[in-house]
């Protein structure tokens, strides 16, 4: 169907609202040839998250005529790295992928690779010990205050270093009503929780119904002050993002939405509608980045990323070390990688777009922050500092009288 089409079905209520924002961003040649690839294939189906959901990208064989696959993709999907997580690539975030180059940052994060199959020796199942800090399904209580609630084991695309793996993808679960109302109970009597933290999975592949049953119990909770909703969605299925599902999600402010962003070529104008309509709903947003070898490990591609999230009002938040999940070698870096990256930010570009670098404590340590060293030397009473550019300076630090 064509966008003139569409814009009359724009008079149709149900459509209306579905549609209005989408139509200003026609589909690009690569949308369209990939599209081209399934049975239904109008704009209205590629402006539809779920067809988009309904038509993930899972089997070699679906993907092979769009992305001419590497040796390493070919062994990573034939070798059985997708029977321990699986692949799913919504059609729209596979035609980001540039099917010519073979290290596209996009493919590297969603096609499985013959490397997954390698386990080292420090790698783990489960590497930020969530299982042991569960007292019960779904819930994660590690620090005194906040709380993880796991609501579904369902993302839209698998992303290849997850620290999930261990529990997503794998029959796509949404838990069932009886082991919510355990967690709302869990969450009701321990008053010292002030934050909950809605992940997954991905949150936002519920509809909108179950996810405002879940907000809605948690926002009936006295103590619990605000909700965060960690997603990925609004990067690798921007349609998800409806006027419909801001509409509900404001009733709830305050709700803070913490976005899985890696790469500036995911920032298309489909996401960046996307972050608008969140934005203008008065949601704040984060993003949380995790540092993957050949994807984002090169200090200018991290400062461009940085740039384009506060451009779309995403303030950036977090820079993870990846975690050491099994089979995740070939994506990890030095942390010396990291502290280069930190180190070209810091005083190099605008505060707001300086993450935390942080290091998840193997085994269940929590986020440890990590920062280039910027005390030179320490004196009885004064420190030497040194600035993003080298220079030297002497803070006279100020004695308490005994
Ligand atoms: S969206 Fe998050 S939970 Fe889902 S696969 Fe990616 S990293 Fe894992």
């Amino acid at each position: 169907m064509n966008p003139l089409d569409l814009l009359q079905k724009r008079s149709d209520g149900a459509l209306s609202r579905k549609f209005s924002r989408e139509l200003l961003i026609p589909l690009n040649e690569r949308e369209q040839e990939i599209l081209s690839y399934f049975k239904h294939n109008d704009q209205t189906d590629w402006e539809d998250w779920r067809w988009q959901l309904r038509n993930r990208i899972r089997t070699r064989d679906v993907l092979a005529p769009m992305v001419p696959l590497t040796e390493q993709e070919e062994k990573g999907l034939e070798e059985g790295a997708i029977g321990k997580l699986t692949m799913s690539i919504p059609p729209y975030f596979a035609s980001l992928i540039d099917p010519d180059n073979p290290k596209c940052p996009i493919r590297l994060q969603s096609i499985p690779q013959g490397h997954e199959l390698t386990t080292s020796k420090e790698e783990m199942r489960d590497p930020c010990g969530e299982d042991k800090h569960s007292p019960v399904h779904g819930l994660v209580h590690r620090y005194p205050d906040r709380v993880l609630f796991l609501v579904n084991e369902m993302c839209a695309m698998y992303c290849r270093y997850c620290t999930r793996s261990r529990m997503v993808g794998d029959g796509e679960r949404t838990l069932s009503t009886e082991t919510y109302k355990a967690a709302f109970d869990y969450i009701r009597a321990h008053k010292e929780i002030r934050d909950v933290l809605i992940s997954g999975g991905d949150p936002l592949t519920l509809s909108d119904k179950v996810l405002e049953y879940i907000i809605q119990n948690l926002k009936s909770i006295d103590h619990v002050e605000f909700v965060r909703i960690g997603t990925r969605i609004p990067v690798t299925l921007p349609q998800r993002v409806t006027p419909e599902l801001v509409d509900m999600l404001k009733n709830y402010s305050p709700i803070w939405m913490s976005i899985h962003f890696n790469h500036p070529s995911e920032i298309t104008d489909r996401v960046k509608a996307a972050c608008n309509l969140i934005a203008d709903s008065g949601i704040p947003m984060g993003s949380q980045t995790v540092l993957l070898k050949d994807v984002n490990d090169d200090p200018a591609v991290m400062k461009s990323l940085m740039h384009e999230l506060l451009k779309i009002r995403v303030r950036p938040y977090y820079i993870y070390q990846c975690d050491p999940i099994v089979g995740s070698k070939h994506f990890r870096t030095p942390v010396s990688t990291g502290l280069r990256i930190m180190e070209q930010l810091r005083g190099h570009t605008t505060g707001y777009a300086v993450p935390t670098y942080v290091i998840d404590g193997p085994g269940g340590g929590g986020k440890i922050p990590i920062s280039p060293e910027y005390i030179v030397e320490r004196k009885k009473d004064r420190y030497v500092l040194r600035n993003y550019s080298g220079e030297t300076f002497e803070y006279f630090d100020p004695q308490i009288d005994e």
